[in-house]
């Protein structure tokens, strides 16, 4: 892994734009080189089903049936539950994984672009800014 994302929290007040520009360009490299993703999360699942004489049924010692793979995730606002076969669990679980990289890459992304935004835009009010704003409140006073 390219990007050490362990590096974002202690770096999220630089505010030198070269600086913000290539970790900008670090997470575009990091997203190139991802693999096959998917959102969500899988859980294990374990069920009965009823069967009368079935060992999910067992007065004694019911053993339910499972562990079945559930993937579970929300896509444009919509849940989504699927059964995954046993044999796809540990493939789609490296997809989960990169799919979370994407998100924190993308995430910070976007952070960073919100602070260049800041510098490019919005810059602070300046002093000046603050007398203008107070002539006018004076000029409205004395008005009246
Ligand atoms: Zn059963």
């Amino acid at each position: 892994m390219l990007y050490n994302i362990a590096d974002m929290n202690t770096t999220t007040e630089k505010c030198d734009p070269g600086e913000i520009e290539r970790e900008i360009g670090r997470i575009k490299r990091a997203l190139l080189a991802l693999g096959t993703m998917h959102p969500g999360s899988v859980s294990r699942q374990y069920q009965v089903c009823g069967k009368p004489g079935c060992r999910c049924m067992d007065d004694q010692k019911p053993r339910r049936h499972g562990p079945y793979h559930k993937l579970s995730y929300v896509h444009r606002g919509r849940p989504v539950c699927r059964f995954v076969r046993a044999e796809c669990a540990a493939d789609l679980s490296a997809r989960l994984e990169t799919y979370k990289t994407f998100r924190t890459l993308t995430d910070r992304w976007v952070e960073l672009s919100i602070r260049q935004g800041a510098a490019d835009f919005f810059t602070t009010p300046t002093s000046a800014g603050n007398q203008g704003k107070a002539a006018k409140t004076d000029a409205k006073r004395t008005s009246r």
